[in-house]
């Protein structure tokens, strides 16, 4: 009790090296499987919970090796430059998998690293995706209450991790290479139109292939037709279109530029409640999310159900007994 107090206490405080201690203590605490500690944890997420939600939640995603780090280190240190303070989370999945995070390498963002404004967290790792992505949320609240005003959660462009992250940011930005327009496999894989904007990096590489690509992209992103809910927009011209921009993240070109995009579309989500809006639904959707998978944790635990489990897996797939009717048999066993 007394020291989650003094934990929230210092999480708020103004002493930065006790506060970002805490910070990390609090995060520690978050992501332990533990129960006490869940219990303790949770306690300080409600106390923390009035003091967040006052930043800019940037998610930022792109495929290995396309400059996400590169990138954000530069924009984080032109935001820190500008007064901002800047935390930079991570969900990658697959650091549960290979052991190390992608994101989580100790030499990325080295300058960015080093600076009192910036508060950088590798990936939670161990776990489902939806345990990932829980603890991140969560820990977005945390540096939020701590006055870091603009959070940015990093994901790897591979799977299921870039749905969770744009369910958990403001703005869901997309870092693309120059040549990104010849396979479009971000088009494919449906990401594409997870994206409120677009980057194609590395322009310095190839001109060309850039302007290319920005063009593809662009009249790609038109095929998705309007962006957002028109219902929670007053007008038209509050809708806001994804936009495709290029930059040079090793020769921090672009990046202002970018920064300014971002602002002009935070303006118009403001003025037109749509960004509420999406944080309502997404905290909404998020607390089924995880009632889902309570849910399906607790069915899996039940003894009933675990003794006729696996009889039923083997007659569902031997086709003896139809999926639904195993389905159902299971529930009932259930309540
Ligand atoms: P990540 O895996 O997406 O985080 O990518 P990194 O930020 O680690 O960058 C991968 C490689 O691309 C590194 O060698 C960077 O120096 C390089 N890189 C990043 N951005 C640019 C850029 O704008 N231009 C060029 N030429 N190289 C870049």
């Amino acid at each position: 009790e007394a020291g989650e107090q003094r934990l929230c206490e210092q999480v708020l405080g103004r002493d930065p090296v006790l506060r970002r201690r805490a910070i990390a203590k609090t995060i520690t605490l978050l992501e332990s499987t533990r129960p006490d500690h869940r219990l303790r944890a949770d306690a300080l997420l409600n106390a923390l919970l009035p003091h967040g939600g006052q930043s800019f939640r940037l998610g930022i995603s792109g495929v290995p090796g396309v400059g996400k780090s590169t990138f954000i280190e530069a924009l984080g240190l032109h935001l820190i430059a500008q007064g901002h303070r800047v935390a930079v989370l991570a969900v990658d999945p697959s650091s549960s998998v290979s052991g190390g995070s992608i994101l989580g390498d100790k030499t990325r963002m080295e300058q960015l690293s080093i600076q009192e404004a910036a508060y950088i967290r590798p990936s939670p790792s161990g776990g489902t995706l939806g345990g990932v992505a829980e603890r991140t949320r969560e820990a977005m609240i945390v540096c939020e209450a701590a006055g870091y005003d603009v959070v940015i959660v990093e994901t790897v462009g591979v799977g299921q991790s870039e749905t969770a992250v744009h369910g958990m940011t403001d703005m869901f930005c997309l870092l693309q290479l120059p040549n990104a327009g010849d396979d479009l496999q971000a088009i494919k894989k449906g990401v594409m139109e997870l994206a409120d904007l677009v980057v194609i990096n590395k322009a310095d590489i190839d001109v060309n292939a850039a302007t290319r690509a920005r063009a593809q992209i662009t009249s790609a992103l038109r095929l998705f037709g309007q962006h957002g809910n028109p219902e929670h927009a007053h007008h038209l011209e509050d809708l806001w279109h994804p936009e495709v921009l290029q930059l040079s993240a090793l020769k921090n070109t672009g990046v202002s530029e970018f920064w300014q995009t971002v602002s002009r579309y935070r303006e118009l989500q403001q003025r037109s409640g749509r960004l509420a809006a999406r944080r309502h639904a997404q905290d909404e959707a998020w607390m089924w999310e995880r009632i889902d998978a309570g849910l399906k944790a607790l069915f899996r635990s039940h003894a009933q159900v675990r003794e006729a489990l696996a009889p039923l897996t083997t007659e569902v797939r031997a086709g003896r007994v139809a999926a639904s009717v195993a389905a159902r048999r299971l529930l009932d066993l259930f309540h």
